[in-house]
């Protein structure tokens, strides 16, 4: 499990946290939604400490990890963003064999073959060979993903992976990452696809200026929201 505890952080004067509480447990998926700017994004920095909260707690299976290296909880924690960043220069084979090879000392040999598997899982073994650029966005999006798990890490943070998309190309990446939440994969999912929020979340976050203002089950969130703030939200997105 992954938890974060009255997590806060100010930016200068701009309290972008405010006592945040998090909690993913092994096999869930927990999404968070809100509008721009409510420090959804600064969330997922914190967790993974990019940033360092000025107060509260960041704690895998119960236990703080604010004290150890940072590197450590990075390699723990699978991160895919709205923007791919592949190597334009390297094979996608390659892109995804890199982390394994540099950061858990895999051969080369051994890089290539695992690359091949999580290439396999997200339905792209034909493209091993391929550039990045020669492939759809959503393709691309599907190798980062595929980059992530060869990583082997116990959590999934994925920020707004689907908003760069051609609209065509969303569903098949959000297929992916429903796939692998019914598979198991612990995941936190920052998206404005409410539809996936509702499908596949176990725990719904609803964040507004660097709060948690409503958390709670997609039905519980989305058929019966507690707070007119909420109601608000969904009735701009929905
Ligand atoms: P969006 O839906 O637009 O991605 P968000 O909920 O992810 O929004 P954040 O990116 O977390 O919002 O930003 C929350 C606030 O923190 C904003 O006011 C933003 O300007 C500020 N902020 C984020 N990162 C930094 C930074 N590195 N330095 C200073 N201010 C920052
Ligand atoms: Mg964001």
């Amino acid at each position: 499990s992954l938890t974060g505890t009255n997590l806060h952080l100010a930016f200068g004067t701009n309290k972008v946290l405010r006592g945040v509480d998090l909690h993913v447990d092994a096999g869930d998926t927990v999404t968070v939604i809100g509008p721009s700017g409510s420090g959804k994004s600064t969330l997922l920095r914190v967790l993974n400490r990019l940033h360092e909260p000025d107060q509260g707690d960041v704690l895998i299976d119960g236990k703080s990890v604010l004290k150890d290296n940072p590197d450590k909880l990075r390699q723990q924690i699978g991160m895919v963003f709205q923007q791919f960043n592949l190597f334009p220069h390297k094979t996608v084979v390659e892109n995804i064999a890199l982390g394994p090879r540099k950061l858990k000392g895999l051969s080369k040999d051994e890089a290539r073959s695992l690359a091949l598997e999580q290439l396999e899982l997200v339905g792209l073994a034909n493209k091993a060979d391929s550039r990045p650029g020669n492939l759809s966005g959503g393709q691309q999006q599907r190798v980062a993903i595929a980059r992530a798990l060869a990583m082997k890490p116990e959590v999934m943070f994925f920020d707004e992976a689907t908003s760069a998309l051609d609209p065509e190309l969303v569903k098949g990446v959000l297929a992916l990452m429903a796939d692998l939440a019914k598979g198991g994969m612990t995941m936190v999912v920052v998206t404005h696809e409410m539809g996936f929020a509702r499908e596949v979340s176990d725990t719904v976050l609803f964040m507004d200026h660097g709060a948690v203002v409503e958390t709670g089950t997609p039905v519980q969130l989305f058929d019966k929201p507690a707070t007119e703030r909420l109601q608000q939200f969904l009735s701009q997105v929905l």
